[in-house]
């Protein structure tokens, strides 16, 4: 069963000054989850965690994981600002940007960020926009479909990212050329895997590339950066990874592969998003029409533009009515928001308790690629993110949009005349 981090009697509480819909995370779940993490790598010296800003752009949170030890990965402008004000710089910021416009390359190499190449023609595009670093990292993509035994997990050979084995073989000779002196390899074959076998089947996989560009240029990387894509448990039924079966994975490849090679000192990083905050994060809203139609629906105060997973990829997220966790879940509803939209929905055909306007549902699993995927759709406004505090205490991170937010960037909209 999935257990919320918030009781009832907190969030009757909070809501008197934060009304709802908003986001709310766990520190202390983050910094347990991120000490676990660390403590499974701690067999590799140089292992780092650059947490992937893209799935929770918000200071607060990159400092909460700085002190635990994290860098960040940045692919934008913005993430890159965003890291900076955080005092995350230099060695502690991977920038792994695709399609990555010269101004954004510029920034990068301004705050030393490890730079991350995702294609063989970026080279001169970097040298001529501001020059090859002394330390850069490829990403490799080896085409074809990632499985694990008979699982097809994801489809490499259709992905945008990445060079082919002979580009990036070619790639380091040609930064080596160029002045560079230290590199690294970046790979993210697959996405929200729940399976140990995840990390170290991909690190195998570069590892013997690793073990190739070694053979073929006389590089020894110096950094191997297995990316993001480990996953969480959205639906109960699953069981979590766990964590420290998959440090070992790797560590058991890494003693069978790299170490034999010549290759022991090499660190590896990882860019986790998903896995570092997804499960620390609720979206809560209060259930405030209800619809008995062709089928039963609750319309919530949140919608897609809170939380855009269920509309766009069908996922699903859990749902806990709060104070109702004992009650017997014989209603079958659709949870829907209000945008008009029919996919505006963050659940179809759920069996929950039985719902009354007024209570208050949490969303599960929000924490990671949920507030940050927001739009402003129909007009909507975004929501608030409060940070719960390890000592109970509630700090608001984000405050909601308002509609002056909104209408900010049309030119003289407040002058208007009729
Ligand atoms: C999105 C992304 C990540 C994080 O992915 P998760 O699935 O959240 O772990 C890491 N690295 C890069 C380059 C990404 O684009």
């Amino acid at each position: 069963m999935k257990k919320t981090f918030v009781t009832k009697e907190q969030i009757d509480e909070i809501v008197k000054t934060y009304p709802t819909p908003f986001h709310i995370y766990d520190e202390k779940g983050i910094r347990e989850n991120a000490r676990r993490l660390k403590e499974a790598f701690s067999w590799n010296k140089g292992y780092k965690e650059f947490f992937a800003v893209k799935a929770t752009p918000n200071p607060t949170i990159l400092k909460v994981l700085k002190e635990e030890g994290c860098g960040t990965d940045c692919s934008s402008l913005t993430e890159l600002m965003m890291s900076e004000k955080c005092g995350i710089t230099g060695r502690e910021i991977m920038f792994s940007s695709n399609d990555t416009p010269a101004e954004e390359f510029e920034l990068a190499a301004r705050l030393g960020a490890t730079i991350n190449l995702d294609d063989f023609t970026h080279i001169e595009f970097l040298k001529k926009t501001c020059g090859i670093p002394k330390r850069i990292s490829c990403r490799f993509n080896p085409g074809g479909v990632f499985s694990l035994g008979t699982d097809i997990m994801d489809n490499p050979g259709d992905a945008k990212y990445g060079m082919t084995k002979p580009q990036i073989i070619e790639a380091y000779k040609k930064l080596k050329e160029y002045g560079a002196e230290e590199f690294g390899m970046h790979a993210f074959l697959a996405s929200n895997t729940v399976t140990n076998e995840y990390y170290p089947t991909l690190a195998k996989i570069l590892f013997e590339v690793a073990v190739e560009i070694k053979e073929a240029t006389g590089i020894s990387l110096s950094f191997i950066n297995l990316s993001g894509g480990i996953g969480i448990p959205y639906t109960p039924d699953k069981e979590p990874n766990d964590i420290k079966v998959i440090g070992e994975g790797v560590k058991k490849v890494f003693e069978e592969v790299l170490v034999p090679a010549g290759l022991s000192d090499v660190s590896i990083y990882t860019e986790l998003g998903r896995y570092m905050l997804a499960p620390y994060g609720h979206l809560i809203t209060k259930a405030i029409h209800e619809k008995h139609t062709h089928k039963e629906y609750i319309g919530v105060d949140a919608c897609a533009v809170n939380l855009m997973r269920p509309a766009m990829y069908g996922a699903y997220h859990h749902i806990t009515v709060l104070g109702k966790e004992d009650k017997p879940c014989d209603h079958k509803y659709d949870v829907t928001g209000s945008l008009c939209e029919n996919n505006d929905k963050f659940a179809i055909d759920r069996m929950l308790p039985e719902i009354e306007m007024g209570d208050i549902l949490a969303i599960h699993d929000t924490g990671a690629h949920g507030f940050a995927m927001g739009y402003n759709y129909n007009g909507k406004l975004k929501s608030a993110e409060l940070l719960l505090r390890e000592d109970g205490s509630v700090l608001q991170i984000r405050r909601a949009e308002t509609p002056e937010d909104y209408f900010a960037t049309l030119e003289g909209f407040w002058d208007l005349k009729v």
